[in-house]
């Protein structure tokens, strides 16, 4: 018995190759630590089998309110890289990383979009003032919503891809040649999305939502959205303002409110009783659905999102 472990833990130059380049050997794989689920499936588009992926906030998850876990900070201490949104995004990012003992490279998505500003255009400023007075509330000037914008989705794809491709060089050609194919599917979707939204009279792009999450898609495909909550979902709006927006509902003759996967329906539920409204269906804007429900990657919800636009505006 004791002769047959010591020949099983016999390790040759021979064995060892073969271990290091076996691609179902977890330890041999990048390891890589994302912060919310539409990030993280960008990520695993673009490596693939390569890589060993942890996706902090996961479906229907609000990274605006999160609160890491100690499994989080055994996830970071063990990352070889540490992919983020930026923006402001993920306010507890930087101290998750302090505790985690984390020392790699932290990529932030996001870098080298054109970026919005913080627009507040509900009341006088009394949301995000709210807002910033929170511990933890990281939202400067900025809008951290960049991925609604296919356009930036592809800015995304190459930070991504830089990123993987010097954190494990030896596969770069691999992570490069995904990245092609993916941003083709990134272009072809963006030219079928400005097709189906072409169609829909100037005077009825407009949307309310339940918070700022739309701001870049807005810019992108030419719909104005607006929403009585500040661009955080930690804001909550006071009753003047609630009470202005549906003054200003019913003199615009919105007809459509959306509510979001990871916001209370609540609030739109009520806006859209007192201003004569309908709800138009379910937007997904800062998280991903399950692998079973309409959007369970970044393109399906884009799909998902601008056919349920498409169908509101329409009828
Ligand atoms: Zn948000």
């Amino acid at each position: 018995m004791y002769r047959l472990s010591r020949r099983l833990f016999l390790v040759t130059p021979a064995t060892l190759a073969v271990a290091m380049t076996s691609p179902s050997w977890a330890a041999d794989k990048l390891r890589v630590v994302t912060t919310f689920s539409i990030l993280g499936d960008m990520v695993r588009n673009v490596g693939g089998e390569r890589i060993a992926l942890t996706t902090l906030v996961g479906p229907d998850g609000d990274a605006h309110v999160y609160e890491p876990t100690p499994a989080d900070a055994r996830a970071l201490a063990q990352a070889n890289l540490v992919i983020v949104n930026g923006l402001g995004f993920e306010g507890w990012i930087d101290r998750l990383v302090k505790a985690s003992g984390y020392k790699g490279p932290v990529v932030v998505a996001s870098d080298g979009i054109s970026a919005l500003k913080a627009e507040d255009d509900h009341g006088h400023g009394q949301a995000n003032t709210h807002a910033k007075k929170g511990k933890d509330h990281h939202h400067g000037a900025l809008d951290p919503h960049a991925w609604q914008d296919l356009a930036n989705g592809r800015l995304y794809v190459a930070n991504i891809t830089r990123a993987l491709a010097a954190a494990d060089s030896t596969h770069a050609d691999d992570y490069r040649r995904r990245a092609e194919a993916y941003e083709g599917e990134l272009v072809a979707l963006d030219r079928d999305i400005r097709r189906r939204l072409d169609v829909i009279p100037a005077d009825q792009r407009r949307i309310v939502t339940s918070h700022d999450a739309f701001g870049y898609f807005g810019r992108a495909y030419g719909i104005r959205f607006r929403s009585p909550v500040g661009l955080s979902t930690k804001s909550q709006p006071s009753a003047k303002q609630i009470a202005a927006l549906i003054r200003q509902l019913k003199n615009e003759k919105t007809r459509v409110l959306f509510v979001e996967n990871i916001t209370d329906p609540r609030m739109v539920q009520q806006l859209a009783r007192e201003a004569g409204a309908v709800i138009g269906g379910t937007l997904y804007s800062d998280s991903l659905s399950g692998p079973t429900g309409p959007a369970p990657t970044y393109l399906d919800m884009f799909r998902h999102n601008v056919s349920e636009i498409a169908k509101a505006l329409k009828s």
